[in-house]
């Protein structure tokens, strides 16, 4: 058994991992800042605006206010 395969796998899941964390994660924290809510696309969650008004620009359907979810 090579212990530096393991340390380099589990490491590079882990950085993996905290990159994918990094970005989606941090998305939900910003929601506790006050001033800046944000709207998003049902349908295409990483179109996001800061404009209530604003259709999305994939499928033109109208954002919706992110984190007031009908359900996880
Ligand atoms: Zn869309």
């Amino acid at each position: 058994m090579d212990i530096m395969q393991i340390v380099v796998t589990i490491g590079g899941s882990a950085l993996i991992g905290a990159t994918l964390w990094f970005f989606f994660g941090k998305r939900g924290d910003t929601g506790g800042q006050g001033g800046g809510e944000l709207y998003t696309c049902p349908m295409h969650p990483w179109i996001t605006s800061s404009d209530p008004t604003a259709d999305c620009s994939l499928c033109g359907m109208k954002l919706v206010r992110q984190g007031s979810g009908t359900g996880r």
